[in-house]
């Protein structure tokens, strides 16, 4: 399969594994994934964010419950929302989620935006789990047609496999998580071990959240909301 299959079904399985009842994913773009995840009954809060609030608006309405859905409604309570906001600010909407994703995003930022992500992501809205992943630059030399140094002209960086490392192990050690890097998109046979994945993924996991389900405390829940709602909708 496509590789930006791949990776929303590396999401998807996490969700079949971890039954996540409210997810985020951040740089939604087209909301594909959230298609994806819409079916997924554990689910019962689904959050979209993207900064390009034209592309989420031309793609939303690909949200809405199908006619059959209202016709036959189902046990399965679900709530979609849409929002244009930056994952550079802080919205106290998004706090206390159980999983939230970040698909091909952090190679759209410059650095400095990259640190004020991870302090809002891991600091302020402190879910239980988080996917990150972002192309890996070890693999480009195996990429057909590649003539440019990145992937494509918007990416500030691509790192390798020990940049990204050394990234999510200060994350972890900032903001009390702990990460497992893997990715998707295999090497032919003989190079994975010395280029890696095509797309590394982190996922991150907070520490001492034991049951899997979040808690938010009402005295450190400042109320700011930068985000724009552009979409929401109850099946
Ligand atoms: N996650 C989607 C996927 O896997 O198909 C889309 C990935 S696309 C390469 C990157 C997305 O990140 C774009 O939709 C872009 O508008 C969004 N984006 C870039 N900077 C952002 C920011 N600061 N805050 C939120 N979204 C941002």
């Amino acid at each position: 399969p496509a590789l930006y299959r791949q990776r929303h079904q590396f999401v998807i399985d996490f969700v079949k594994r971890n039954k996540p009842r409210k997810v985020v994913d951040l740089g939604c773009g087209e909301c594909s994934l959230l298609k994806w995840l819409r079916f997924h009954r554990e689910i019962e809060h689904l959050v979209g964010v993207d900064v390009n609030g034209t592309r989420v608006k031309k793609n939303m309405l690909g949200l809405a419950p199908l006619s059959a859905e209202y016709l036959q409604p189902s046990y399965h309570q679900l709530c979609v929302e849409l929002y244009q906001g930056s994952v550079t600010q802080k919205d106290a909407r998004l706090r206390g989620f159980d999983l939230v994703t970040s698909i091909e995003l952090i190679e759209h930022l410059t650095l400095a935006d990259v640190q004020r992500f991870s302090e809002v992501v891991f600091g302020y809205m402190t879910p239980v789990a988080v996917i990150v992943s972002t192309p890996n630059f070890e693999f480009n030399p195996l990429l057909p047609g590649l003539i440019s140094r990145f992937r494509h002209s918007d990416h500030k960086f691509e790192w390798t496999r020990a940049e990204f490392r050394s990234w999510a192990q200060k994350v972890c050690l900032d903001f009390g998580y702990e990460v497992e890097l893997t990715g998707v998109g295999q090497a032919p046979s003989g190079q994975q071990e010395r280029v890696g994945f095509c797309s590394q993924i982190g996922v991150f996991h907070r520490l001492g959240a034991k049951d899997g389900s979040n808690v938010l405390f009402a005295d450190d829940a400042d109320d700011v909301s930068s985000y724009t709602l552009l979409y929401s909708v109850n099946y």
